[in-house]
């Protein structure tokens, strides 16, 4: 069986554009309205020969529970069935209070997490990435899922973790 990567984070972070960017396909829906992606969706994914299922989460509609919980709660169900954990956090909005509750949780599993802080979409935008090293995950991972800058350096971490 394939281990698993499952993508988190909250809406509009690129999840989606993330996963289309290690597929080398655009399969994952990505829209500019957050909540598209169904609740969840796999992917058969490989990368230098490694055969992994890739996890992309969202889709939750902003109902009573509130958005904080919404994420929090298929966060959680994405992370306990991951053998690794990539949460993505929007680079040039920072982490939110919405990511703070995703990092309380993730705390709790003893997984692998890497931090990818995407939308940096050029060098300037790395010192952005560096605040995100206060969230405990250790190194922030700069990322542009949409343009692809940093995405392989992401994967060899991954697979090396799978
Ligand atoms: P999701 O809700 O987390 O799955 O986010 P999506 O993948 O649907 O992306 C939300 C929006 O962010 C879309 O407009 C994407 O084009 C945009 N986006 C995603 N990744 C990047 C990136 O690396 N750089 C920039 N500038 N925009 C991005
Ligand atoms: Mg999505």
């Amino acid at each position: 069986i394939a281990p698993v990567l499952a993508i988190i984070g909250r809406p509009n972070v690129g999840k989606s554009t993330l996963v289309n960017r290690i597929l080398g396909r655009r399969e994952a829906v990505v829209e500019d309205v957050p909540g598209v992606t169904r609740d969840r969706v796999t992917y058969q994914a490989e990368w230098l020969g490694k055969t992994f299922t890739l996890v992309d989460t969202g889709g939750w509609e902003h109902d009573a529970k509130g958005i904080h919980a919404r994420v929090a709660e298929q966060a959680e169900m994405a992370a306990d069935l991951a053998d690794v954990i990539l949460f993505v956090v929007d680079s040039r909005v920072g982490a939110t209070a919405t990511d703070e509750a995703v990092v309380k949780m993730l705390r709790r599993k003893k997984k692998p997490v890497l931090l990818v802080a995407n939308k940096v979409d050029d060098a300037n935008q790395e010192a952005d990435a560096s605040f995100l090293w206060g969230l405990g995950f250790g190194q922030p991972w700069p990322v542009s899922a949409l343009h692809g800058r940093g995405a392989a350096d992401l994967l060899d971490a991954v697979v090396a973790k799978l």
